[in-house]
C-alpha cells in the first residue's frame, strides 16, 4: 500500500514488512559542508544498513528555512538560525527504513552538542548548540512534512537496493 513517493506508504510492495518505507529528512547543516563533513555523515546512514532516496545540495532560502522551521519563530535565536543557515549550501538527503525517524534522531544525538553522546554526529562532531552539524526530522509527521518542503516528488527515486534481504526478514 505505497500510496505516494513522500513517504506516506508505511509498507514496503516487495517485503511485505510494515514500516520500512518509512522517510525522513537529514540534512547537513552549513558548518558540516563548511568542515567536510559530508562524506562521514552519509557513511553513517548507509552503514546503518538506509536507503538513500533523494539527495541535493543547495544555499537555503531565509524565506524557506522559515518555514522548515515555523515551530521555532518566537525563540530569541530564531534570527541567528535564519542567517546561519542561509550562509552557506547544505546538503539535504532522504533517508529510508524501517523505524529511520527515530533511529536517525539517536544517531544525530542531542540538540546541544555538549550534551550529546560520544558515536553520535553532534557528539562527534560539535561543541556549541548554534553549530550542530546536522538537521533530523523529529517525528514521521514532521519528516512528511519537511519532505514536501524540501523536495520535488521526482527528486525522489524509488529503486530496489540488492541488499535488502539481509537487512530485513
Ligand atoms: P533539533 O534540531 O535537535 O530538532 P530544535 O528543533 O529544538 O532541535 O532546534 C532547531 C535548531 O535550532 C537546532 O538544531 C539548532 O541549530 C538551533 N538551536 C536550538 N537551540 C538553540 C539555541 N539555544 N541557540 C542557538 N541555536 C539553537
Amino acid at each position: 500500500d505505497v500510496s505516494n513517493n513522500f513517504g506516506f506508504g508505511h509498507y514496503s510492495t516487495s517485503s511485505g514488512i510494515a514500516g520500512v518505507r518509512e522517510r525522513t529528512l537529514i540534512a547537513v547543516k552549513p558548518d558540516g559542508v563548511q568542515r567536510r563533513l559530508v562524506g562521514q555523515i552519509v557513511h553513517r546512514f548507509e552503514q546503518r544498513g538506509f536507503k538513500l532516496v533523494g539527495l541535493k545540495m543547495l544555499k537555503a532560502s531565509e524565506d524557506l528555512l522559515s518555514q522548515h522551521y515555523h515551530e521555532l519563530k518566537k525563540k530569541d535565536f530564531f534570527p541567528y538560525l535564519l542567517c546561519y543557515m542561509s550562509s552557506s549550501p547544505l546538503v539535504i538527503m532522504v533517508w529510508e527504513g524501517h523505524n529511520v525517524v527515530q533511529t536517525s534522531r539517536m544517531m544525530v544525538g542531542s540538540t546541544n552538542p555538549a550534551e550529546a553522546n560520544p558515536g553520535t554526529v553532534r557528539g562527534d562532531f560539535g561543541i556549541h548548540v548554534s553549530r550542530n552539524v546536522v538537521h533530523a526530522s523529529d517525528s514521521v509527521e514532521g519528516a512528511q512534512r519537511e519532505i514536501q518542503l524540501w523536495f520535488n516528488h521526482t527528486e525522489l527515486i524509488d529503486w530496489d537496493c540488492c541488499d535488502h534481504s539481509s537487512t530485513y526478514e
